[in-house]
């Protein structure tokens, strides 16, 4: 396996594995064809030998066992491979041809160390064109928050200002669909900057005093008509009511993705139920659907970063496969952890947050 890698300013360790089979027909197109008869080689062998001593690529008529007459390293980024000479003996060569030899081999070094060099400039091209990539999504997800936001805020006051008696239903219906479509784009953006700063280790949590609670029950308000709509119904338990010191944003997210995750793979399944509890400094919240739930298989997956199950009720919906991954590192950023608890029908998450002083 060829692995390329290199650890950035920031201390973070990048790399590439590169197509071993790719690699090696690129390399045997630019070496010179191994014919029999290459009359350079007499009756000698040139061998490109792997980091295992097994050989790649051959040239010349000699087959023999024996060990290597000569051997040369090659440069980096191959330098745990190499060339052998192999002869019946080094005096059946006369001094022209082993000079021709010496040199051929030579050539070859240098060919495969220009190759490696090649590669090398290519892995970091790459590289430079996956970080613009990334910083252009953040920018973009940036430039879009804002808009997105007054759509969203004025679509709300809008919903508000509506008395209920003097309004024509279908306005009420599609001022609805503005806002929640409004929603599920601002979650989404707010996904991609988090998963951004967390790839740049620049997620900051900042916890304050404020009641999870009154805080849970106003997201629950927000996602109540969208999953009303998808045939789903929520009840809460609340078991805390008391002021705690954590961080708002890190819970409404990690709250956010659990909701929209039920809309999403778990329509038409009843109940939803949400639990909240304090066990010792640990605010815990469980959100437990009647869905299709998580095949044992895909438990631990699930959390991987871009992982997205692919089943009957999975296929055709829209993700990104961040969610999970996302909200589980938000929940261990603050001392605690996202679980999916085994056992019952449906999926059953656990929150744990730690709340300071
Ligand atoms: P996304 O929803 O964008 O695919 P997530 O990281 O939020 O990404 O979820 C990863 C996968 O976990 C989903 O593709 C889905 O298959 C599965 N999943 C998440 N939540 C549920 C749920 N409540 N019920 C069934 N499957 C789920």
């Amino acid at each position: 396996m060829h692995i390329y890698w290199w650890r950035d300013p920031q201390g973070r360790i990048l790399g590439f594995v590169l197509n071993d089979a790719r690699l090696l027909s690129d390399l045997i197109n630019r070496l010179p064809d191994g014919g029999e008869g290459d009359s350079q080689l007499g009756r000698a062998e040139i061998r490109l030998l792997d980091s295992h001593d097994e050989t790649l690529y051959s040239w010349g008529a000699y087959r023999g066992e024996g060990p290597a007459l000569r051997s040369i390293g090659l440069s980096h980024p191959l330098g745990s491979w190499k060339l052998e000479y192999h002869a019946p003996e080094l005096q059946q060569v006369s001094s022209g041809g082993w000079l021709g030899s010496l040199v051929s081999l030579l050539l070859l070094a240098t060919g495969l160390g220009s190759l490696g060099y090649l590669l090398d400039r290519e892995h970091r091209r790459e590289l430079r064109l996956a970080q613009q990539r990334v910083n252009f999504v953040n920018q973009v997800s940036h430039e879009l928050k804002t808009p997105l936001t007054n759509v969203r805020l004025y679509a709300e006051m809008l919903q508000e200002r509506l008395d209920d008696e003097g309004t024509e239903p279908t306005v009420r219906r599609y001022l609805g669909v503005i806002a929640g479509e409004s929603q599920r784009l601002s979650r989404l953006i707010d996904n991609v900057l988090s998963f951004s700063r967390l790839q740049r280790q620049q997620l900051r949590l900042t916890p304050e005093p404020g009641n999870p609670d009154e805080q849970v029950e106003r997201i629950l308000q927000t996602f109540a008509p969208l999953l009303l709509q998808r045939g789903i119904d929520l009840s809460f338990d609340a078991g805390i009511d008391r002021s705690l010191r954590y961080d708002p944003a890190a819970l409404e997210q990690i709250l956010n993705n659990l909701l929209s995750n039920c809309e999403k793979y778990a329509p038409d399944s009843g109940l939803l139920r949400i639990r909240s509890w304090l066990d010792g400094a640990m605010l815990c919240i469980e959100v437990q659907d009647r869905g299709p739930g998580i095949d044992a298989g895909e438990r631990e997956r699930i959390f991987e970063p871009f992982y997205r199950s692919s089943n009957r009720i999975t296929d055709g919906v829209a993700g990104t496969g961040i969610g999970l991954g996302l909200a589980r590192d938000l929940a261990r950023a603050h001392g605690g952890d996202l679980s999916l608890e085994p056992g019952g029908s449906g999926a059953c998450f656990r929150i744990r947050l730690e709340t300071t002083r």
